[in-house]
């Protein structure tokens, strides 16, 4: 199989959806790095999992591993110092006032790209590859197509290149996203996203489900465990 001379820098945070897009960015594009932030997530221990991953990649799947190059890790904490999240605090996880679950981040996912932007322009990186989506999402506004194509112009604007990104989830739903891991890598992938990539907000990694580890009742257990029974109640 031959591959673009296309790079691409993948917003890997460790979890199931970054995990199938940086499978996916590695069967199309010639070179791909990875980027991971840290912003006090209470998940943290997602940032262990990225980590193992990376590695497995490495190992398990050859052919990905010599596309593979580095990884890196930038501090994004300014956002826990901004407080009142359910991702960064020790916030109940509900819905709020204002129509959205207290995990949201406000300018989270701009922020992200931001960052992204500036570290594709110093590496030479032509595409930036997100695991958002709208289909079965949060209702997270930085999640949503219409943000990330105004983004997508504000960075062209601003760095002066023609740097793109790109959202190959945008409109798939977890069972959907199960189901392209499959096809992308077979069931070692499945395998290996269900085992070392990390999902519960609540960073829940002591109870094991068939679908990965979680608490298996905050809303991003739910959205997987969810999709993985659809899923297989569609194989
Ligand atoms: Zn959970």
């Amino acid at each position: 199989m031959t591959h673009s001379n296309t790079s691409a820098l993948v917003l890997f945070s460790g979890g199931q959806d970054s995990a199938t897009c940086l499978a996916v960015a590695l069967t199309r594009y010639g070179r791909v790095e990875t980027l991971g932030f840290d912003y006090g997530q209470r998940h943290r221990v997602e940032l262990d999992c990225r980590q193992r991953f990376i590695d497995s990649i490495r190992t398990q799947f050859p052919e990905w591993g010599e596309r593979l190059g580095a990884d890196h890790m930038l501090d994004a904490s300014v956002l826990k110092s901004l407080g009142e999240s359910a991702m960064t605090d020790d916030v109940a996880i509900e819905m709020t006032e204002a129509g959205l679950p207290s995990t949201f981040v406000p300018g989270r996912n701009l922020l992200f790209f931001t960052l992204a932007g500036a570290l594709a322009y110093r590496r030479g990186i032509d595409v930036l590859v997100g695991g958002m989506c709208e289909t079965d999402y949060s209702g997270y506004p930085d999640c949503r197509a219409a943000t990330l194509a105004a983004q997508e112009q504000t960075l062209q604007l601003g760095l002066d290149s023609m740097v793109r990104i790109e959202t190959p989830l945008m409109y798939v739903d977890k069972a959907g996203t199960w189901a392209l891991a499959a096809e992308t890598g077979g069931q070692a992938l499945v395998d290996l996203i269900t085992e070392e990539t990390h999902t519960c907000y609540l960073g829940d990694r002591t109870q094991r489900h068939e679908w990965g580890y979680g608490c298996g009742t905050c809303p991003a257990c739910e959205l997987r465990s969810n999709g993985w029974h659809r899923w297989k109640a569609d194989a």
